[in-house]
């Protein structure tokens, strides 16, 4: 599922959407309108041309002039394109914006978590503002981060899942960055030394870089604004990786159930806080 590398991707691909007009908006699925009718979403776009594309945590913002802003969130299988006027739309296309000069956007979502929000309109975006820095930002600080794992008595793969203490961090990417700093899912947030801390903060950068340079993850869902697939599926080392060797020991990656989701690791490079004191 997209997670802040496949966002910023979809961010960077539909550049081409900027200085565009909203002609006409199709909705096909009320379900992904969220917080407001149906007639009430369109009305706040039709007209309005795109002036900006932003990103924050996994939302992505379109800023429309005069002063609508509208969000999105692709959840679990949502997908925003740019598409050709007239081209087959599929089953799960719940929504399209005709654009001026031609061309849509469209909006599909397999499993419908995903879907719209305009800001100030009806019900909130979850969680939007109480998100945490983003990662890749110097708003992210070292110091504040292991002080708010000193607070948290929870596997340490929960801390990274919570959008308040980092923003756009998700299920690969957690899993990715606590292998690449050498830590088992499951310890103690709060039993993490400075050091420990310090070499989670790098690898979560590192791998959400190194994402962002491969064009994000695509699984199964995941495609960009432009309906291509992101490369860095072949770049991971513990997601998805159940039973195949570790490519720093040969040991089989395991999964196991943390925080409530499916948790990848090398029980030899990742050891637990508790068996590392014992060798
Ligand atoms: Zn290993």
């Amino acid at each position: 599922m997209p997670e802040l590398p496949e966002v910023e991707i979809v961010r960077r691909t539909l550049g081409p959407l900027v200085g565009r007009r909203i002609e006409a908006v199709r909705v096909r699925c009320d379900g992904v309108i969220r917080g407001l009718s149906t007639e009430a979403f369109s009305a706040h776009l039709i007209g309005h041309r795109v002036r900006s594309l932003d990103r924050r945590g996994k939302y992505l913002i379109i800023g429309l002039a005069p002063k609508t802003t509208l969000l999105v969130h692709l959840r679990m299988t949502g997908r925003l394109t740019l598409a050709e006027t007239g081209a087959p739309i599929s089953a799960h296309t719940h929504v399209q914006m005709a654009l001026s000069g031609g061309g849509e956007l469209r909006y599909e979502d397999q499993r419908r978590f995903g879907g719209f929000w305009v800001l100030g309109e009806g019900t909130p975006p979850p969680g939007l503002a109480t998100l945490g820095p983003e990662p890749l930002s110097d708003d992210w600080d070292r110091a504040r981060f292991l002080r708010q794992l000193r607070h948290r008595s929870g596997p340490i793969k929960a801390a990274l899942l919570d959008q308040r203490l980092v923003a756009g961090v998700g299920n690969i990417y957690a899993d990715e960055s606590l292998f690449a700093a050498g830590l088992h899912p499951g310890t103690p947030a709060q039993s993490l030394s400075e050091e420990q801390v310090g070499r989670l903060f790098v690898a979560v950068r590192d791998t959400l870089r190194h994402a962002l340079e491969h064009h994000g993850t695509t699984i199964s869902d995941f495609l960009d604004g432009t309906g291509e697939p992101g490369q860095n599926a072949q770049e991971l080392k513990v997601y998805g990786r159940r039973g195949l060797p570790c490519e720093g020991c040969g040991a089989p990656i395991e999964k196991t159930r943390l925080a409530g989701r499916g948790t990848h690791f090398c029980p030899t490079c990742q050891r637990p806080a508790a068996s590392a004191k014992e060798r």
